[in-house]
């Protein structure tokens, strides 16, 4: 299997700085932009451009995806983790509530959100295979298969064997972030556990590919170093995994950095205003990529951005493993969300945007 490998970080923030509102101004103009097209639309050089941009990212998401907004909810598994990383709550050297749900207890929470209208769902863990290895997930979504249109998964990284036996079993995404692409950066905050291997982490996305996964999900913490770098970076990879297994769809997601246990701040600031630039230069640079916003984001700034990029929402999001069926239990979540809402409200906020919230937009029945 090629590799995926990336210039030097420092690389990257250099192209950007040297676009200019020239470039930016080809860029909107190409109907095929490429990746120095990306550089420049994520570039100081674009902001004055922001107004055109989202406009053409409004119009792009629409010829794509109609005006729908596909809902998802989260369902922590277990919050143990053998992995030191300086920005989550549920880093090894936290002193919070630990716990792994049993089989039983995993489905009660599913089934909470299946009476909720959930159809997608997002099983969530700590990166401890003592807690949570195949054979509890291949359990768990065997359980869970017949009830969910789609069962996806962001647990530790895994082999290609390991995906291909949890795609049989009724996992149909991955979802596994680099959380930084600086090799610098990742040093300075993964401190201790298997994840401060930085290429193993890189090289996930193509095993999930690899194992005919039908979509993976890559991203970046923003908060930690250059969003825009990142950004560019992003655009590499998924052009990487665009060419090297095409049948798999892809999604980007954009968590910017959360209060969590542990205190750790942003070390760099990300507006809203960023986000959104590098939302845009996305739809511009792929207009078939699959884009989440999550509960990270607060509401307003959420119902701001329907229509304008963004594919895919997460709604009514507890972050502590038994959150759903202990809605007290705040101890022990990963982070503090900024978007309380339930489904039911997001979805009548995306109906008044003159957008379709969309539960259910894939079965298995078109897999076999
Ligand atoms: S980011 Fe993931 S691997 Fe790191 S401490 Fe949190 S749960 Fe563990």
């Amino acid at each position: 299997m090629t590799l995926f490998s990336l210039p030097e970080f420092q690389q990257l923030q250099q192209t950007i700085q040297h676009c200019t509102s020239t470039d930016v101004e080809q860029a909107l103009t190409s109907r095929h932009p490429g990746i120095l097209d990306l550089a420049a639309l994520i570039s100081p050089a674009a902001e004055p451009f922001m107004e055109e941009m989202a406009r053409r990212s409004a119009l792009l998401t629409a010829q794509r995806f109609g005006r729908t907004i596909q809902l998802y909810a989260p369902i922590y598994l277990s919050n143990y983790c053998t992995n030191r990383c300086a920005y989550c709550g549920f880093s090894a050297d936290n002193r919070i509530a630990r716990r792994c749900l049993t089989f039983d207890e995993a489905e009660a929470e599913a089934d909470i959100l299946h009476k909720r209208g959930f159809q997608h769902i997002l099983l969530v863990s700590g990166e401890a295979e003592s807690a949570v290895d195949v054979e509890y997930l291949e359990t768990i979504a065997l359980r869970l298969r017949g009830r969910f249109a789609a069962v996806s998964i962001e647990v530790q990284p895994l082999s290609t064997a390991h995906y291909a036996r949890l795609f049989k079993a009724g996992i149909t995404a991955v979802a596994v972030y680099q959380e930084t692409y600086d090799q610098e950066m990742y040093k300075q905050v993964h401190l201790s556990g298997k994840k401060t291997d930085y290429h193993y982490r890189l090289e996930t996305p193509a095993r999930v590919a690899a194992a005919g996964m039908r979509e993976v999900g890559i991203g970046a913490l923003l908060g930690l170093t250059d969003w825009r770098a990142e950004g560019l970076a992003i655009g590499l990879h998924l052009a990487w995994l665009r060419k090297n297994f095409w049948s798999t769809g892809v999604t980007v997601s954009f968590p910017r950095l959360r209060p969590a246990a542990g205190a750790f701040s942003p070390l760099v600031p990300v507006s809203e205003k960023n986000l959104s630039q590098l939302i845009f230069g996305l739809r511009l640079f792929d207009p078939d990529v699959g884009l989440v916003l999550s509960t990270r984001e607060e509401a307003r700034y959420r119902d701001g951005m329907l229509g304008l990029g963004p594919t895919r929402y997460s709604a009514g999001s507890c972050t502590a493993p038994g959150g759903y069926s202990h809605p007290d239990l705040t101890d022990g979540e990963q982070f503090s969300v900024g978007d309380l809402r339930t489904m039911e409200e997001v979805s009548l906020a995306i109906a008044a945007k003159g957008c379709d919230p969309v539960s259910k937009d894939w079965d298995s029945a078109f897999q076999n």
